[in-house]
């Protein structure tokens, strides 16, 4: 079993040590036998229709954000394409943000979105730093939890009818208003959670991996479940010091 991972411009967005979730995603998958081809996407590279079975993009600073959006916002159809086909997605903060309709930054400069998620940020005037703690549902009737860190400027606001990632347990999420964290659209999830996010939350790493082989496949395959001792404790630490600080500063 192979899984092909784009990873839309490791060379500016990858900030909170983001390019973590990539050593897990490869080393969960090696694991079981299963090969994960790893191939960047920059500036002006294509993203070939068919061709990725899961794609990452990360966080980064407004600096960095306006250094790419146009380039990604003219990616538009294919990443779109890619989506409705069927490829598995994971976007962190900035590149969440960029996958929206549109991101106004500090400085009031409004950057093209994707418009693949459906929301828009603006940014205010206090960061939104801290533990985040999440309860998920992404299959039926399961509940996950989701720990993580934020820091972001950025205020996310969903259209209505768009479906959220999770409820806040802990800390701000998308606008530390409405209680609601990140976006989900089929096997395409966005969020403000870096730490990096899947070392210490490796149920969604496995649900990343199970959906980018059904765009290959046609159904999730069951995984065999991996001796996560050291992932579980660092998610219990990572949900103790969320809930100890209620996630805010
Ligand atoms: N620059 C964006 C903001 O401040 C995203 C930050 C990030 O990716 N951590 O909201």
């Amino acid at each position: 079993m192979k899984v092909v991972l784009g990873h839309l411009y490791p060379d500016y967005l990858n900030i909170y040590a983001d390019r973590g979730n990539m050593a897990v995603l490869d080393r969960r998958a090696s694991w079981r036998g299963i090969e994960l081809e790893y191939r960047p996407i920059g500036v002006k590279d294509p993203v070939a229709r068919g061709e990725y079975d899961l794609l990452y993009i990360g966080g980064g600073q407004d600096r960095e954000q306006a250094l790419i959006a146009p380039d990604l916002a003219a990616k538009e159809p294919e990443l779109i394409a890619a989506v409705d086909d069927g490829a598995a997605l994971l976007a962190v903060c900035g590149g969440y943000q960029l996958l929206g309709s549109f991101y106004r930054d500090r400085s009031g400069a409004e950057l093209p979105g994707v418009g693949l998620f459906p929301l828009h940020t603006v940014a205010g005037e206090k960061r939104m730093i801290g533990d985040v703690l999440l309860e998920c549902r992404l299959e039926r009737g399961v509940t996950h939890t989701l720990a993580g860190f934020e820091n972001h400027a950025g205020r996310t606001f969903l259209d209505s009818g768009a479906e959220p990632l999770g409820r806040v347990v802990a800390g701000f999420g998308n606008n530390g208003e409405d209680g609601f964290e990140g976006c989900r659209l089929g096997r395409a999830i966005g969020t403000y959670l870096h730490g990096p996010l899947l070392p210490r939350n490796s149920w969604l790493a496995d649900w990343l991996l199970a959906e980018a082989l059904a765009h290959r496949l046609g159904e999730p395959p069951l995984l065999d479940p991996l001796p996560d001792d050291f992932e579980d404790d660092a998610h219990d630490v990572a949900s103790r010091r969320a809930y100890r600080r209620g996630g805010r500063y």
